[in-house]
């Protein structure tokens, strides 16, 4: 019989609140097997067992298939597929001599590793260890022993119910477990940043909506669509997703006929931000996500995003500003929005922008331009455009 272990991450370290996060996470496990067939998912000593029930267990159309779906849950350090023993250690060797050969016959050497987390287990993990690579060995003396540097390593864990017996874990997601961490509202653009963002804040727990804003006819229905389709890859990892859109054409509009031109990026970027907020409390959103990096551009020195973000109530993430843009392409490409976000469509901040922006821009003088237009008037306004749909994972 198989079964899948999945090992937690930092969740071990949350105490008292240990039991909300754990709950979330076998919720969120269990959603995610529940279009596949039917599980048994527990949780004993930081370690989640999925087994399949009902089922004919070894059946490679289910295990496979699950450990697929499982594999990035966020929450989760490791996993592995297991294979499952009675608790003694004729039935312990008699598995892995089955089982264990054809994996490590993959590579030029070998350990054999025991945890013996249930204590009332008769022989200590030394004894487990030096029997069950002995018997390898014996039945694969092509492959080295190796207990220093070994390139694969068969593990025996005594649990609860049964020894696990496995060749090598692959590495989970890592973060906090979906819906851990609250709502943010991601400010979503179809460059490169802004998925990496919303990706990054997904996996530290919190259910992320998106806000576009778009200026049509200055942007065309082709860049909304780039941008619903990063959304949709986000998907893989949120489940579904929000996606608000807000017009921005009138108060850009605005801008070019009454403002200076150096200020022009700054004063769209306040009124994006006090948008943003008022979506973000009618959604019960707790903060704000944006994809900037310090010094990336004009508007992302310390003092212009200090004028952006001026006034604003709710906590600004900005989970990339320490990261360099090869840093943040990595991630891209391994979260697959990559390929989309080069499309080069064009987006409502490329449209009116100045020729020589202010990097040190003062409050005062902002506080200048902006009287010039009716903000209120035009913050009203454009909250009227805003458009909602719900996204789906495919
Ligand atoms: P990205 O940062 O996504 O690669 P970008 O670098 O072209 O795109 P910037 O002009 O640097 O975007 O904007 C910084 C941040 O502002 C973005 O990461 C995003 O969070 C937000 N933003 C920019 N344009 C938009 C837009 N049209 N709609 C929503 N948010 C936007
Ligand atoms: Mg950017």
């Amino acid at each position: 019989m198989r079964c899948i272990l999945l090992k937690y991450g930092e969740l071990i370290l949350k105490g008292l609140n240990r039991n909300y996060f754990e709950k979330l996470l076998l919720n969120q496990i269990r959603n995610r097997l529940k279009p596949i067939g039917k599980f048994e998912v527990v949780s004993m000593q930081s370690t989640v067992y999925v087994t399949p029930v009902g089922n004919d267990c070894d059946d490679d159309m289910l295990i496979e298939p699950a450990f697929k779906a499982v594999g990035n849950i966020f929450g989760i350090v490791s996993l592995c597929i297991a294979y499952c023993a009675p608790k003694d250690m004729d039935s312990i060797i008699a598995v892995a001599k089955q089982y264990m050969p054809q994996e490590i016959r993959k590579y030029k050497s070998f350990k054999a590793d025991a945890k013996r987390c249930d204590k009332k287990f008769p022989y200590t993990s030394v004894d487990i260890m030096k029997t069950v690579g002995g018997e390898l060995n014996e039945l694969c003396p092509e492959v080295k022993v190796d207990v220093v540097n070994p390139e694969i390593t068969v593990m025996v864990e005594i649990r609860d119910r049964y020894a696990y017996i496995h060749a090598g874990s692959c590495e989970g997601a890592g973060g906090m477990p979906k819906s851990s961490s609250g709502k943010g509202l991601l400010l979503l653009s179809g460059g490169i940043d802004s998925p990496v963002a919303g990706f990054m804040m997904a996996k530290r727990g919190v259910d992320v909506q998106a806000l576009h804003f778009e200026s049509y006819p200055y942007t065309s229905e082709r860049a909304r669509n780039k941008v619903i389709e990063l959304a949709r890859k986000l998907c893989v990892y949120t489940d579904t997703m929000k996606f608000n859109i807000i017009s921005l054409t009138e108060i850009q509009e605005a801008i070019r006929d009454n403002c200076d031109e150096e200020y022009f990026t700054l004063i769209l970027r306040r009124f994006m931000m006090e948008l943003a907020q008022r979506v973000a409390f009618r959604n019960k959103c707790a903060s704000i996500i944006t994809g900037e990096s310090l010094g990336q551009v004009a508007s992302q020195t310390m003092h212009a995003l200090g004028v952006t973000g001026e006034g604003i109530r709710l906590p600004i993430l900005r989970p990339l500003i320490a990261f360099d843009k090869e840093d943040i392409v990595k991630i891209s490409r391994k979260i697959d929005t990559f390929e989309t976000s080069v499309q080069p469509y064009e987006d409502c901040c490329t449209v009116f922008t100045p020729r020589h922006p202010k990097t040190r821009p003062e409050m005062e003088k902002i506080r200048e331009q902006e009287s010039r237009l009716d903000r209120q008037k035009l913050l009203d306004s454009a909250f009227e455009t805003l458009n909602t749909m719900i996204l789906e994972r495919e």
